[in-house]
């Protein structure tokens, strides 16, 4: 409880000065305003290889900047979204805004002006609510929203978070089958804390497993999380998951996960979640710091 308490403080000063005690006035009416209003934007947060740095992902992270509320965190909208029966609505919205951004990152235009082709392969990860899992319309929409843009649903990667929603296996299985059927990759978001258990991730056709991050950003001084990272890692390899952990906040931590064979890591260390147009500069510098790490390394040789 003390070390839900201290992750949930570390969390807050994140968000912006700005949100005060706004989650707790947020309603209802606000959200659906915010909806037809297009008040909800997107920050994308980077996922590296753990071996090489390399740029495999980004992740879309929902952001809502109340005119007069002030920063509202996803984890105060997305449970209001799900509760009032707005939460696919906002999936799509999040869905086209994220395809247009990978679309546009994608383009031989960018990759002209950044220099390479690397951004062309990204794969782009959504949020997406396990309430939602029920609801195939949904998922025909985001299939379609694919296809309009050209982009091959391999690319896209679905994180479900681990609830009891999920806990309704038929129905999940279903789905789910369904989605990797149709190219989509899947995802088991915050590992660790949830319902999940082993039998249920061999049935369900997932493609990654993500560490939750409260394990992570304890690994420096707790045995016990590493524990658990140990075992996730394991667990993910033995089924042939790629393995992430999120919440990555310094060097050791990447040191020590790289050695566990971790495969991926998303975290503060290796960027914040960035405003679109942030992540191209981010994007840029990060490559040109490392081709000059490179060529020192070479001319060392
Ligand atoms: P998540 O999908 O597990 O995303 C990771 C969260 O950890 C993000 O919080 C991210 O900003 C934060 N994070 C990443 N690296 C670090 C780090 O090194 N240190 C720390 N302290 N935090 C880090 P965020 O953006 O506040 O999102 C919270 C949760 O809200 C997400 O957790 C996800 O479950 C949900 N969410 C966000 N956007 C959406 C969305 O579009 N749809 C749905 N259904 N859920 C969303
Ligand atoms: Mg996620
Ligand atoms: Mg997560
Ligand atoms: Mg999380």
């Amino acid at each position: 409880e003390l070390l839900h308490q201290a992750i949930e403080s570390r969390e807050t000063a994140d968000h912006s000065p700005a949100e005060g005690n706004a989650p707790r006035d947020v309603n209802v009416q606000d959200l659906e305003e915010a909806l037809t209003l297009g008040q909800i934007h997107l920050a994308y947060q980077p996922k590296v290889r753990c071996r090489t740095g390399t740029i495999v992902g980004v992740e879309a992270l929902a952001r809502w900047q109340h005119p007069r509320l002030g920063f509202i965190p996803p984890d105060v909208f997305i449970p209001l979204a799900e509760a009032h029966d707005l939460i696919d609505r906002l999936t799509l919205q999040v869905t086209e805004q994220a395809l247009d951004w990978l679309a546009d990152i994608s383009s031989d235009d960018t990759a002209r002006r950044v220099g390479q082709h690397a951004l062309q392969e990204t794969v782009l990860s959504l949020n997406v609510s396990a309430r939602s899992l029920g609801n195939v319309a949904l998922f025909d929409a985001i299939l379609q929203r694919c296809r309009e843009r050209d982009i091959a649903p391999e690319r896209i990667v679905l994180e479900l978070t681990e609830t009891s929603a999920m806990q309704d296996a038929i129905t999940s299985l279903d789905t789910l089958t369904r989605l990797r059927l149709q190219g989509f990759q899947l995802s088991i978001d915050d590992f660790g804390t949830g319902y999940s258990s082993m039998v249920q991730l061999v049935r369900l056709p997932f493609s990654e497993i993500k560490v939750d991050k409260r394990f992570v950003m304890t690994a420096n001084d707790s045995e016990e999380s590493r524990a658990v990272i140990r075992s996730v890692v394991e667990l993910g390899r033995s089924l042939g998951l790629n393995t992430t952990a999120e919440g990555v906040e310094d060097g050791e931590t990447l040191a020590y996960l790289d050695a566990l064979k971790c495969d991926l890591a998303q975290g503060y260390l290796i960027s914040r979640p960035l405003p679109p147009d942030a992540f191209l500069d981010w994007f840029i510098a990060r490559e040109s710091q490392r081709e000059e790490r490179r060529l020192v390394a070479l001319a060392g040789l």
